[in-house]
């Protein structure tokens, strides 16, 4: 079926224009109907956010997102848009969407009332209905521009609290009253926008932060969470972490790798010298996956390996792509970032250990180093010098292949340092530090 181009053709093909809310609520109805789950992409919230969303949309209601930092909020809000109809007609050339039924803008009144059904129409995606007010820093955001441009559309506001009280009585006039104003004068301008909102619940409740009638406005209150299961953390970060395809060598991240990048953010979360009130974004989890992989990727290209392969070596890496998104609790010196950092690694690295190994199934392991051996390994070294060391340790190939990896020297490489840095974390064995080298030997 043809877009119709005119008022007339449009009456007659029978295609009905709705309200943003009916038009929402429509497509919803569709998506249950046919048991398909909207807002696809966003993991973790099946159960908890998405039948509350589902709620909203059927009861009409305004809703405000509260979550920590990085619990894919605007993502969420961005997401709404799959619910608008690809695409609507509009009055042609109009700047604020109009309704060729209703138009509410003086120019298109007066074209309807001249043309009748000859009224010229346009039709536009889904994807210029929405509009982001990240920064309100003013009113004549609201009344010259951006919300009445978003006219039949979303308009997504990041961080209600940060709005100026001046911007937030203007916007409770837009949702209450329908009034904008230009250049000092009131007008009613009855637009038809859905207004999606989000905030740190703490900012949020705190006094004075938003207008009572503003927040009353906001039907339902639907509060985000970080990913409950590892699973999903790790779902999360390889769907949002730049794609592996785009470098240098293949990219072969073990598991456990994967999991110590997971723990670490779970423990950070859990962790009192950390301000849980801002909270530690999926957004950690992301960049220490690709730094972490940067990091591997430097030493596959200077000892010309096939194979990018991450090792408990390259975990330094990561102290820099977490810091700056963690707020400590107490402030002080740089170097006690990086300390806490650290320490949450070592107890990540710890708990995935305990999940594979038993000290008992490595006792000949300890026992071969306790009789005075050593081993050296770096970010650096390339993983073919690994292969001699492992031939000559009783037990670690049998540890090696329980993880279950291809035996590819990268990936035996790594699984050799994290089964050494485990003994280590249990005090099984000694660690020595010089340079970027590292020697693990004798704990006695
Ligand atoms: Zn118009």
């Amino acid at each position: 079926m043809s877009e119709a181009k005119t008022l007339g053709e449009l009456k007659k093909s029978g295609v009905a224009v709705l309200s943003v809310r009916e038009e929402m609520r429509k497509n919803l109805v569709h998506c249950l109907e046919s048991n398909k789950r909207i807002l696809p992409g966003i993991i973790g919230y099946d159960n908890t956010v998405i039948p509350e969303i589902d709620n909203a949309i059927l009861s009409g209601h305004h809703m405000v997102f509260l979550g920590e930092r990085g619990q894919g909020k605007s993502r969420i809000i961005r997401g709404l848009v799959s619910l608008l109809d690809e695409r609507i007609p509009i009055v042609a050339g109009c700047e604020i969407n109009d309704n060729p039924y209703k138009p509410i803008c003086r120019v298109c009144r007066n074209k309807l009332a001249e043309l009748g059904d000859a009224l010229p129409l346009q039709w536009i995606d889904r994807d210029h209905r929405y509009a982001e007010g990240r920064y309100l820093a003013d009113e004549e955001t609201i009344h010259y521009s951006l919300v009445p441009r978003t006219n039949r559309g979303i308009f997504a506001i990041n961080e209600l609290p940060d709005l100026t009280e001046k911007v937030q009585v203007g916007l409770f006039n837009l949702m209450e009253e329908k009034d904008v104003q230009i250049k000092g004068y009131k007008i009613r301008l009855p637009l038809d926008v859905v207004i999606v909102a989000s905030a740190n619940p703490e900012d949020y409740t705190s006094r004075g932060r938003i207008i009572t009638p503003l927040k009353d406005r906001f039907d339902v209150q639907i509060r985000t969470h970080y990913p409950k299961t590892l699973q999903d953390e790790l779902a999360i970060m390889e769907q949002e972490a730049a794609p592996v395809e785009h470098r240098s060598r293949k990219v072969e991240v073990p598991r456990f790798m994967k999991d110590i990048l997971a723990h670490l953010t779970f423990e950070a979360r859990k962790s009192n010298e950390i301000n849980q009130t801002s909270g530690v974004s999926v957004r950690v989890t992301i960049n220490n996956f690709e730094s972490l992989i940067s990091n591997a990727e430097k030493r596959a290209l200077r000892c010309k390996e096939t194979e990018i392969v991450p090792r408990v070596s390259d975990l330094h890496a990561l102290l820099a792509s977490t810091s700056g998104k963690i707020e400590m609790e107490y402030v002080g010196e740089d170097k006690k970032e990086d300390e806490l950092v650290e320490k949450l690694i070592n107890r990540s690295i710890l708990k995935v250990f305990d999940q594979h190994f038993t000290l008992n199934s490595l006792q000949k392991i300890v026992e071969y180093f306790n009789s005075g051996w050593g081993v050296e390994v770096s970010d650096q070294m390339a993983s073919q010098d690994y292969l001699e060391d492992i031939k000559e340790i009783p037990g670690l190939k049998e540890a090696i292949r329980s993880l279950k990896i291809q035996e590819s020297p990268s990936l035996m490489a790594s699984a050799t340092e994290f089964v050494l840095e485990g003994l280590h974390l249990h005090q099984k064995l000694n660690k020595e530090i010089q340079g970027g080298r590292v020697t693990y030997g004798n704990s006695k």
